[in-house]
């Protein structure tokens, strides 16, 4: 049956009594259910249905949405309940449709990025409060029951929070019981705060109120805008987005605001309660599960005004989204690797588009995608061209480590020690990047030579003194750091080689005794506390050497640090992939942007063996409009993003022979297409992964192609042996 044959017009009805769900589950998840009586159900209600023995969440669908299979009249199972959450907005629904088609995923698993906390589906829980009732009620009152009266006169609070007053809990209940205090029902979840636009104002440079003239003005008309706002670091863009989020704010509408890691977000979470009065609130993983239910509601009933989060915060049911921002718009972070595979800034992008708002990007080293859409008009460009303040930009050299290598089992080299010295007798601090986390990357078998790797993951092992354990960074394995040799068994035999993180700091702990260093990667600071207890220990100066990894290059504003020393430029740049040198030249530039942000200047260091490479080479001069051209003419030949598109098949299954046998069987159902080439199969680089089994394709297509569509009918033509699993990535940015 179509919607349309029995031809009922409304939406979400199919007919008669029949209506259509969207359920949160991975695989088949849209399904006919009968309508309970007496309910006229809407799209956008949130439903819980059976599914075979469970109940489980889903939402009411427009009826056109999915084909699904027919299900006879007879054997349709009834809608168990409607769940007391406002219904999912229709942009909301639009924005599932379009992630499910786009990154061909399973549209209900896309709405369980929506629906993320069941509880927060269930009825508000109560708890019981009470106040002095008035009138009080005709009872004889003794003086001591008078007396308390008196203390709770004012109060609201459970029989405990009332008790603080210094009234007995048993008192409280007799009055109580006597009707003297009143009984008043409140929702446990606590209302949240309530930002103001104009509680402390900045006075903006004359460059910053132009630039957050033009952000506020399409929040204003109330109109999908996409915006790029590039500034060098130091050039006060998050001051600058606040005035749009102010207007935001003004027109009584929610504001998102995406940043890369929420370990970033605490000295962004300080601004932006000095400029609004208040904490935003928060959506982050290390949220208790009553936060998060409050977070999820106060979102989805539009009470939350700003909500501020990593990508997943992308897909809550905002009602009323005024404006989108998406600070470090070029970071990697923004692509989610795993489950549903898809890039926040392009999904925050469409959403602005769906919810009529403007959408601002903000970065000091924009996406090679978002520079040219800005270039082409695509989307507006405000710049921000100078530091604030009249601090300047740090001066970049590179130190060639062919002519000044590091001592054996050292890896700075002496003139970047001497500067390190230099800068600490000054009293200022220091960064040293290298964005390899632990202690050593491999460990190698004097005696035999063998590599020590993760058994579940074609990767090395890296050591990490913090544990004492090698670790598997793909995986989570983690092992001890064994005696012998696990291949010969030979003792002692076992050598760290290269460094990590941990590696440098120890050299710096040992060749600078003055120094006090810290750690800085996701192993150290993994939550907001960590951040803030961080972010103190820089300010009061009991740490004057920072050793970390990129999550130390963005968001901190360190007035007295002025030199960053970038222990190995090389590295982004091995490997090859597409975007490496891009990766580079964001990576340093925003390390390096953390130098010289006060009244001291700040310098930068790159030790490198090829100081001759462009990227680096347009760092030390500043050619930054040099490197995006060169970088965009590079790409425009090859036909890659964003002249041509990209999406990857990943194959992986725990039996070898059964994976290749069906990239064998899908090599030879490839489309043969003008415009489109099927590169592969190939043993992905990272050929196993959680003892997965992997390759890869890699499917190059000419711009405008329907490229989803292609891919859908080609997938369609081959047998799937069960255990062998596919995996679209559409616009891939990892090509492990
Ligand atoms: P960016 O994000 O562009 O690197 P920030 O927004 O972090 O720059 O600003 C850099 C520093 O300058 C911050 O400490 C910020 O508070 C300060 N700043 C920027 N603009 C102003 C302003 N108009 N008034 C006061 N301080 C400002
Ligand atoms: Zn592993």
């Amino acid at each position: 049956m179509s919607t349309s044959s029995d031809g009922t017009p409304q939406a979400g009805r199919i007919a008669g009594n029949r209506v259509r769900v969207l359920l949160c589950q991975h695989g088949l998840s849209v399904f006919d259910y009968k309508m309970p009586e007496g309910e006229a159900l809407q799209p956008g209600d949130v439903v819980r249905v059976p599914l075979g023995p469970r109940q489980v969440p889903g939402v009411v669908w427009d009826a056109d949405a999915f084909a699904v299979q027919e299900v006879a009249e007879n054997r349709l199972r009834p809608v168990a309940a409607r769940l007391p959450v406002p219904p999912l907005p229709e942009a909301t629904r639009k924005l599932v449709a379009w992630t499910s088609r786009y990154y061909m995923a399973p549209a209900g698993a896309v709405l369980r990025m929506v629906l993320s906390v069941s509880d927060a589906l269930e009825e508000a829980k109560t708890i019981l409060e009470y106040r002095v009732a008035d009138p009080l009620p005709d009872v004889p009152l003794t003086r001591k029951r008078l007396e308390a009266l008196e203390l709770l006169s004012g109060k609201q609070g459970t029989v405990r929070d009332l008790s603080k007053t210094g009234v007995t809990e048993s008192m409280i209940r007799t009055l109580v019981s006597a009707g003297c205090l009143r009984p008043v029902p409140v929702a446990a979840d606590a209302p949240v705060p309530q930002p103001e636009p104009d509680f402390a104002q900045p006075v903006l440079s004359a460059e910053q109120a132009a630039a957050a003239d033009e952000l506020r003005r399409p929040v204003e008309e109330g109109r999908f805008a996409p915006l790029l706002l590039e500034g060098v670091t130091g050039s006060g863009k998050t001051e600058v987005y606040f005035e749009a989020v102010a207007e935001a704010l003004r027109k009584g509408g929610q504001v998102l605001v995406l940043l890369p890691e929420i370990a970033l977000t605490e000295p962004w979470l300080n601004r932006f309660k000095a400029r609004f009065g208040c904490l935003p609130t928060a959506w982050h993983s290390d949220l208790s599960q009553k936060e998060r239910r409050r977070a999820w509601r106060a979102a989805a009933s539009g009470e939350a005004k700003v909500v501020v989060g990593a990508r997943s915060a992308l897909f809550l049911p905002y009602p009323d989204l005024k404006l989108i921002v998406v600070d470090e718009e070029h970071e990697t972070t923004f692509k989610q690797e795993e489950g549903v595979l898809y890039q926040a800034r392009d999904v925050a992008v469409m959403r602005g588009s769906l919810e009529g708002c403007p959408v601002i990007l903000a970065s000091a080293t924009p996406a090679l995608e978002t520079r040219l859409n800005a270039e082409s008009g695509k989307y507006a460009h405000i710049r921000l061209p100078d530091r604030f303040g009249g601090a300047s930009m740090p001066a970049i050299a590179s130190l060639d480590l062919r002519r000044t290598p590091p001592e054996r089992g050292r890896w700075l080299c002496e003139p970047l020690h001497k500067q390190v010295v230099e800068t600490l007798e000054r009293g200022e601090q220091v960064l040293l990047f290298l964005n390899r986390r632990g202690y050593a990357p491999l460990t190698l078998c004097r005696t035999c030579g063998e590599r020590i790797t993760c058994p579940m993951c074609s990767a090395w092992l890296v050591e990490h003194k913090l544990t004492g354990r090698l670790h598997c960074h793909h995986c989570g394995f983690a092992t001890p750091i064994p005696a012998n040799c696990p291949s010969c068994g030979a003792a002692d035999s076992l050598v760290a080689c290269g460094p990590g993180v941990e590696r440098v700091a120890e050299e710096v702990e040992r060749v600078l005794p003055e120094a006090k260093v810290a750690v800085v990667t996701s192993d150290t600071v993994y939550s907001p506390a960590k951040a803030a207890a961080f972010v103190e220990s820089v300010e009061t100066g009991a740490v004057n050497v920072l050793v970390g990894t990129q999550i130390l290059a963005k968001g901190y504003h360190f007035p007295n640090l002025t030199l960053v020393g970038v222990v190995d430029a090389d590295l982004g740049l091995a490997g090859g992939d597409l975007r490496a040198a891009e990766r580079t030249f964001q990576q340093i530039t925003q390390v390096a942007g953390r130098a010289g942000r006060g009244s001291k200047p700040g310098k930068v260091v790159l030790q490198t063996y090829q100081p001759e490479a462009p990227v680096l080479k347009a760092l030390v001069a500043g050619d930054i409009e040099g490197f995006y051209r060169a970088e965009a003419a590079a790409r425009e030949r090859h036909g890659m993003p964003p002249f041509g598109r990209l999406a990857a098949l990943i194959l992986s299954g725990p039996d070898l022979s059964a994976v290749n046998d069906t990239a064998q069987s899908l090599a030879r159902a490839a489309p043969r297409v003008t415009g489109l080439e099927v590169l592969g199969p190939a043993p992905a680089p990272l050929a196993m992964l959680r003892g997965r089994h992997r390759m890869r394709f890699l499917i190059k297509a000419r711009k405008g192609m329907p490229l989803q569509t292609i891919l859908n009918e080609w997938l369609g033509r081959v047998r799937w042996p069960c255990s062998v699993r596919v995996t679209p990535d559409i616009d891939p940015q990892s090509f492990l």
